[in-house]
């Protein structure tokens, strides 16, 4: 019985597998992706944006009590905004706090995807693209690490590896809030709320 759940199992993620190479092999796909070397930049490294309710400085902190696993924060250093759950990696403390702060930063701005000369609606093409490959670049990697956990035909992709691709998507799915928020102040144009504060250190303007 219990044979039979497994080789369901490794056929149920086999055919998965198969899809999505199919796809990822695809001439459609190979035309539709825009990039798969998104530049020198390593995606671990989060700059952090500058807090969009005072202007100050953002910091990040690691989080250790007793036995608990390590958690990383991320705090302004003038007024009590931070992100509202600890996190286990400090780069994704760093993401979500980039993603509560979007009006001191532009999609213009970051340093991977090649989006510095675009308008609002082409650089939503191209993350969109790039952000469809990764999805289906992390769910192989995640398909096949399940088939080498209960196969020995199978070699397991690492653990890195897999952190470096998710780190890519969650900076994909960040630029595509960035661009979105770009779009709602005026379709690449400044805001006018954003306008009055463009003075302030550490906030990028969008133009
Ligand atoms: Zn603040």
């Amino acid at each position: 019985m219990l044979d039979q759940l497994h080789a369901g199992k490794i056929a149920e993620l086999t055919a998965r597998r198969i899809a999505l190479l199919d796809e990822l092999k695809s001439d459609d796909h190979y035309r539709d992706t825009p990039a798969v070397y998104f530049g020198f930049h390593d995606p671990f490294d989060v700059p952090l944006a500058t807090c969009d309710s005072c202007y100050s400085t953002a910091e990040s902190r690691r989080i250790t009590s007793g036995q608990r696993k390590v958690r990383w924060t991320v705090a302004c250093t003038s007024c009590d905004k931070q992100i509202p759950q600890p996190q286990k990696d400090g780069w994704m403390a760093s993401l979500v706090w980039n993603g509560a702060n979007l009006s001191t930063q532009c999609y213009k701005s970051m340093p991977l995807f090649g989006l510095a000369h675009l308008t609002p609606s082409a650089a939503k093409e191209r993350i969109s693209k790039i952000r469809h490959n990764l999805v289906l670049r992390t769910s192989l990697c995640a398909v096949d690490r399940a088939i080498a956990e209960i196969s020995d035909s199978h070699s397991k992709p690492g653990l890195m590896f897999q952190q470096k691709l998710d780190a890519y998507l969650k900076w994909a799915m960040h630029a595509h809030r960035l661009i979105k928020n770009a779009k709602n102040a005026g379709g690449g144009k400044v805001g006018d709320k954003l306008g009055t504060i463009l003075n302030s250190p550490g906030v990028e303007s969008c133009n």
